[in-house]
């Protein structure tokens, strides 16, 4: 259901009004960016039973605070994009996700060594990336591989975010993973395996942090809204969503890159979309193409592995690409954002490295 309040209203009376929906089973919540100094709140229907539909218009129609019932229809949740709702945008450092602005996020699959870390920052921001990935707490399928380098790990990121001068997002795999990371990384990540994790999104979303959610290799895009909603419900207001393929039958790529739910998602929900065209392809030869078509198809960013010596990785080594590569990748990401109207952003030209500070290692690409 969504409300049309009056302009100009005191906030006693809002208080009353946001009261009387609260007793009534409905959580009020007000929709932003409406432009003309409207304010709309979307009422949403809590657990508690008894809400009769006719009772709460009747009993919100003879509310001083209501101007009119714009639409008396089942109430939304937080995630959909009411009518005309524009973009939720999200910043994270430099980056900027949403509202027709595009961000590159790169860096490897795990953190190793300091030295790597550190040169890899260098070259992803210079070649435009605004954010730093990098996992240390590691979700891997098999108990014996890489499981990150945990605490020492979050340690070095922070060492080389001051360095280089960029915002970082890393993954947290429970809850008590939150308060350390929160202390070096500008963003958390939810991981594809750890999507339907509940307690881990619930205590996330009290972090005061923006989010990153994967979505579940085997989660329908509703699923993945719920997933969200559970951080938008549970206070969290910036919330950046990946599609990173879902499983299918052919091995030839690692998953299926789901293009027609990102432009879904685009319509369904106000939240950002980014795209991941490495754990999708799984293969370094089809991130190339993989990220184009996320552009294309409209998402707000892109996120890409990226290791100076693609075949050292410790985790995720054959989806690797080279930071040349990734160069090119954002190339082409500025060439589509200048044919869709669209603004690919960049790091500020003062905190680029230097070439000669990102010069010293040779790649292989
Ligand atoms: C990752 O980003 O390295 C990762 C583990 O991704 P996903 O959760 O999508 O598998
Ligand atoms: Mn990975």
């Amino acid at each position: 259901m969504l409300l049309k309040l009056r302009k100009n209203l005191a906030p006693a009376d809002r208080d009353a009004l946001f009261g009387l929906c609260r007793e009534l089973g409905l959580e009020p919540r007000t929709l932003t960016g409406v432009s003309g100094g409207v304010e709309l709140v979307d009422l949403i229907p809590t657990d508690k039973a008894g809400v009769d539909p006719a009772r709460t218009l009747s009993l919100l129609n003879d509310q001083f605070a209501v101007a009119s019932i714009v639409d008396a229809g089942p109430a939304s949740e937080r995630f959909a994009r009411a009518n005309g709702q524009p973009d939720t945008i999200v910043r994270v450092g430099e980056a900027i996700f949403g509202g027709g602005h595009v961000s590159l996020v790169a860096g490897p699959c795990s953190v190793d060594e300091e030295d790597v870390l550190l040169d890899v920052a260098r070259r992803v921001k210079a070649a435009g990336a605004t954010l730093l990935r990098g996992g240390v707490h590691k979700p891997r399928t098999s108990p014996y591989s890489f499981q990150g380098l945990g605490d020492d790990g979050l340690a070095l990121l922070g060492r080389v975010r001051e360095e280089v001068g960029i915002a970082v997002v890393t993954e947290v795999l429970e809850p008590g993973d939150i308060a350390k990371t929160r202390e070096v990384c500008d963003m958390l990540q939810i991981g594809s395996r750890n999507m339907i994790n509940t307690p881990l999104l619930r205590e996330v979303a009290k972090a005061g942090m923006p989010v990153l959610l994967k979505r579940g290799m085997t989660a329908t895009s509703k699923e993945f809204l719920l997933a969200a909603e559970y951080l938008l419900s549970g206070g969290c207001k910036e919330v950046v969503l990946c599609e990173r393929g879902i499983r299918g039958f052919d091995s030839a790529t690692r998953n299926v890159l789901d293009l027609g739910t990102v432009a879904h998602l685009k319509q369904a929900t106000h939240l950002p979309v980014i795209v991941d065209p490495s754990h999708a392809a799984g293969r370094a030869d089809l991130i190339r193409p993989l990220a184009r078509a996320g552009v294309a198809v409209g998402c707000d960013g892109l996120i890409v592995e990226v290791h100076p010596y693609p075949m050292r990785a410790k985790s995720d080594a054959e989806q690797a690409i080279s930071p040349d590569l990734f160069a090119e990748i954002a190339g082409d990401a500025l060439t589509m954002c200048r044919a869709l109207g669209k603004t690919l952003i960049a790091p500020s030209a003062d905190s680029v490295a230097t070439p000669e500070a990102a010069a010293p290692l040779n790649y292989i690409s």
